[in-house]
């Protein structure tokens, strides 16, 4: 194979060891799928297309039989040393020697995968290696099991008599998990809709259950698993398939012989009746804490007729506000949102279709059902409107035309496409190609058959159906610890001296393992010359219409154009600040300009491809303290139907109309959304607080998204305690409904930038209608700002692990030191954190961070067992800074921070991002001096920064934990604040 091959193959030709088998055209994404076959079994999809982000995936299907985490500790210990990169977390390690734009391993159910993407094709292929050697050769280390797997260990490692605890990366990552509502939700789906299947059991491991895997049963599974004959790849962009397919026969064919495994997923045998299944998760809010999910077992997904007509069905019912299904479920006001999980899962062997309602109580329970149960057939019964059918459609035409690497690369969105149906023996073109099952779904829709109304009667009479109850235990998490006590001591009840002595033992060994110094030096890298000095200057025009500044974008969109509508805000007083993020929220949730917020859904619905507001914060280049305050609209669509987005967008602006009612289920559903989200989003949360000290503009960050936004919220909705009543509520509704009107006021006299981004020939759209808005006079100021607590804040929830967060005040953006803190960030984040707070402190993450914009640093721990050691870890980072460093570590922290100031564009954000950065001074001469300034950061420059920075009488800490913290961080002279969440 010595032909470059970046155009397709023919069907039949050999290549090496693999076949052509087929070649398809995929015209809606300009690409062209090539399908190859290895004579091991392997296959291959390869997808050729014009995007200079290449892209790589191996994945494997994987079917546990237990609970263990075998499928998801394999994943972690692959990673962590392979034979021809034999140090302990190449993963890790590649990661600052890259340019990629993702790298990341993931579990699912069924399968694991491996996928990775990168601008730089010498990268490329130095990450093409790295993945191969880690997934087919990996060294498997005992040690390695038991750092990420599970283990024993002593309080005091060296103390025998010290009490005995069990300790792992995945066993502590699966006992954050499994508390939240969401991921036990998802994992009781699968055991209740397929209970005989793989599904029944936690790929992910159950903490109770983890201890039960031994060393030699995961090297049995990854040694039957991660084979050839099992191995699904994938690779997409321009580059060379010839060198691709030549690495990975060389790398990894060669050294295989055939094997056969049987990974299939059988049929699970129909329920003779519908069945109930009662879930608990930790938490203490049983009033509203509860949720109830319908849950039906439907055909297969690998049938793309099938999987089309319930894509379509489900967005008819569940797409909008004012959707069918959507609409009672809500107005009934037996629930304040949709339950998690609701609409179309396609990620099983045989589909799902699931609805309820969440934020209630258990009691709710039959009512729910007989809801769901009866909208359904009065759905079927009086037939669902064609233009909602329409709708629908539409929004799938726009998501088969977009080329958008928001979310994941774009070229991974195409590998999750294909591999759905590809998995599970399925045609792999339909995954990406539905031109065929649309047409033939839009010829039975187009000859009168009640084709959505006969899917919806089929699913009522099934008897495969589960109704899922949630409740929150205030005493589960007691109980978890009590399980776990129970365990260890099950589990240690015959342990000998010997026994003893040999944890003692190998405690030590890991520890001294992990303190070893390894040479990353075997992996390959990248050199700072791969870093282009400039920044992308992508074409554009800017016009003044009126007081409203116009840039327009031409690029190739697909066909679709985007309309941004920043308007900034002038001062605001701190009422009106708070209550910001709820008016962004409502606005496009509710009615406008005579329609009702049913009408005006529909209506988004019908002709964009969604629109949203948002509030956003910026600072000056070359100042902290001029804080800059933004509402943003925004919208996309069809080329064809841009004049009616500008259209949605005017009326969102001029004409919102609030409603106490409807306000009053936004709020709800806002507030058990936020509520569920502080137990994922901890350490993000911890650090928006800290800063909140420190910076200005994290103040506002804080009021708009941060835990003391969360406070703003329930003191609305919940009212003071002990209050009960509706009364108390409708007048602070109304108060609310009052400052709505002051901010949409203050907002038509801020100062508009419009952006648009379109295809050439749709760059002309008129945007009038909204700039003729902004006609009196501008508003000027600035916004007040006054940090909102001083001294460490400790906020707690239901969680057995904490979120820790520091945070220091910096310098601005265009200040020489800047570029510096960007990189110490890097370097600590790799070198020091993962190192002290992941494989030490065994906390699921650890991070650094500088905020360029905003001038602050901080560092944060992630689901983290540790409070008091962790804080001590983030003290000791100057103390890291005096142990030997070298080239190496600040070339790589150097890498990491470039691509920070690169981030992966496309065609929809790329213009966007350069006209609103130059219009707040970020102009590419900024950006560039910067990244000079960054490739030339030494060694001495972050010592300096951090002994100018990063003091101790200038940090600012905050926590989000299920404990009180103070007794353990007496000894660090702290005293936290506590306040519940
Ligand atoms: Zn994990």
């Amino acid at each position: 194979m010595t032909m470059q091959l970046t155009k397709p193959p023919t069907v039949g030709t050999p290549l090496g060891r693999y076949t052509v088998e087929r070649v398809e055209a995929l015209p809606e994404m300009q690409g062209t799928l090539v399908l190859l076959r290895h004579e091991l079994g392997a296959r291959h999809a390869h997808v050729i297309r014009e995007d200079d982000n290449l892209a790589f995936g191996v994945t494997f299907p994987t079917v546990p039989k237990d609970s263990t985490g075998v499928a998801h500790i394999l994943e972690h210990v692959a990673l962590m040393g392979s034979q021809k990169y034999p140090v302990p977390d190449p993963f890790f390690a590649m990661a600052p020697r890259s340019l990629n734009t993702f790298m990341n391993a993931m579990t699912a159910n069924d399968w694991t995968t491996y996928p990775f993407s990168t601008r730089n094709v010498q990268d490329y292929f130095n990450l093409l290696s790295v993945y191969l050697d880690a997934t087919f050769f990996p060294l498997l280390r005992y040690e390695s099991f038991r750092q990420d797997g599970h283990r024993f260990e002593f309080e005091k490692l060296d103390d025998p008599t010290s009490t005995l605890k069990l300790q792992g990366v995945v066993y502590n990552e699966m006992k954050g998990a499994m508390a939240g509502a969401g991921s036990v939700m998802w994992r009781s789906l699968g055991k209740a809709l397929y209970p005989d299947l793989t599904y029944a059991v936690n790929s992910g491991g159950e903490p109770n259950d983890i201890p039960g895997l031994t060393y030699e049963g995961l090297r049995a599974f990854h040694a039957a698993h991660y084979h050839p004959s099992n191995a699904f790849f994938f690779t997409y962009g321009n580059q060379d398939l010839a060198r691709v397919l030549d690495e990975i026969e060389s790398h990894v064919m060669a050294r295989f012989a055939p094997q056969s495994l049987d990974v299939s997923v059988p049929d699970q045998p129909d329920f003779a009746e519908p069945r109930r299944v009662d879930v608990t998760y930790p938490g203490s809010d049983t009033e509203r804490g509860g949720q109830v999910l319908l849950a039906w077992k439907l055909g297969r997904s690998s049938n793309p007729d099938l999987n089309l007509r319930w894509s379509v069905l489900s967005d008819v019912l569940l797409g909008n506000p004012a959707a069918p299904l959507t609409r009672p479920l809500i107005e009934s006001g037996v629930g304040s949102a949709l339950a998690d999980l609701t609409g179309y899962r396609d990620s099983f062997r045989e589909g799902a279709f699931a609805v309820g309602l969440k934020g209630l109580s258990a009691g709710k329970a039959a009512e729910v059902e007989k809801l769901v149960l009866d909208t359904l057939a009065g759905i079927a019964r009086d037939g669902i409107p064609a233009d909602l059918i329409a709708s629908s459609l539409h929004q799938f035409e726009i998501g088969q035309k977009e080329v958008s690497n928001s979310g994941y690369p774009y070229g991974l969105q195409v590998m999750f496409r294909l591999m759905g149906p590809w998995l599970y023996g399925g045609d792999p073109v339909t995954g990406l190609r539905l031109d065929a099952e649309l047409n033939s779904l839009r010829a039975d829709l187009d000859s009168g058959k009640r084709v959505f109304e006969t899917m919806l009667e089929e699913l009522l009479a099934l008897p495969h159906r589960v109704t899922m109850v949630v409740t929150p235990d205030p005493l589960l998490a007691s109980q978890a610890e009590q399980a776990e006590r129970e365990l260890v001591e099950r589990l240690s009840k015959d342990f000998t001296d010997e026994d003893r002595a040999r944890i003692v033992r190998e405690s030590l060994q890991l520890q001294s393992l992990q303190a070893q110094e390894s040479d990353p030096n075997v992996l390959p890298t990248l050199a700072l010359s791969d870093v282009t000095p400039g920044v992308q200057r992508p074409d554009y025009s800017t016009t003044q219409e009126g007081r409203a500044l116009v840039g327009r974008v031409p690029q190739p969109t697909g066909g679709l154009s985007y309309l941004d509508v920043q308007i900034r805000l002038p001062e605001l007083p701190a009422d009106l600040l708070d209550v910001l993020p709820l008016y962004t929220y409502a606005v496009t949730r509710s009615g406008a300009a005579g329609q009702d917020y049913a009408e005006l859904s529909r209506r988004i619905e019908a002709v964009t491809g969604g629109v949203g507001a948002s509030a956003g914060v910026g600072t000056a280049p070359d100042d902290l303290s001029a804080v800059r305050l933004a509402v943003t609209f925004s919208g996309k669509a069809l080329a064809r139907n841009a004049e009616a987005l500008v259209a949605v967008l005017h009326d969102l602006i001029a004409a919102p109309e609030f409603t106490r009612e409807r306000t009053r289920q936004l709020l709800e559903q806002r507030l058990s959304g936020m509520k569920a989200s502080v137990v994922g989003s901890g350490s993000a949360y911890a650090d928006r607080l800290a800063s909140a000290q420190v910076s200005a503009a994290a103040v506002l960050e804080e009021r708009f998204g941060g835990l003391t936004s969360l406070a703003t919220l329930k003191a609305i909705v919940e009212g003071p305690e002990g209050e009960t009543g509706a009364e108390g509520l409708d007048a602070r509704i109304d108060a609310l409904l009052g400052q709505f009107a002051q901010l949409q006021e203050l907002i038509t006299r801020g100062q508009p930038l419009l952006c648009l981004t379109a295809t050439p020939d749709d760059i002309g759209l008129d945007v009038q209608p909204i700039t003729t808005l902004f006609t009196g006079d501008a508003a000027t100021g600035r916004p007040a700002l006054a940090p909102l607590t001083t001294g460490p804040q400790a906020r707690t929830t239901d969680s057995p692990v904490a979120f820790n967060a520091i945070a220091y005040p910096t310098v601005p953006y265009t200040h020489p030191d800047s570029p510096a803190l960007l990189v110490l960030s890097r370097l600590l984040r790799s070198e020091y954190m993962l190192k002290e707070i992941r494989e030490k402190g065994g906390a699921y993450g650890g991070g650094a961070g500088f905020d360029t914009r905003g001038g602050v640093f901080s560092m944060t721990s992630y689901r983290d067992p540790h409070i008091a050691r962790t804080y001590q870890v983030f003290r000791d980072a100057r103390a890291f800074l005096d142990t030997p460093l070298g080239e190496r570590e600040l070339t790589e922290a150097i890498l990491t921070a470039s691509k920070i100031l690169d981030p992966l564009t496309s065609p929809d954000t790329v213009g966007r991002l350069r006209f609103y950065g130059d219009q707040a001074g970020f102009t590419p001469e900024v950006q560039e001096a910067f990244k000079a300034r960054l490739l030339a950061v030494t060694l001495d420059d972050l010592r300096r920064v951090m002994d100018t920075y990063l003091t101790p009488e200038r940090a600012a800490y905050a926590l989000v934990a299920g404990r009180d913290p103070n007794t353990e961080v007496e000894g660090l002279g702290l005293k936290f604040e506590v306040q519940g969440v």
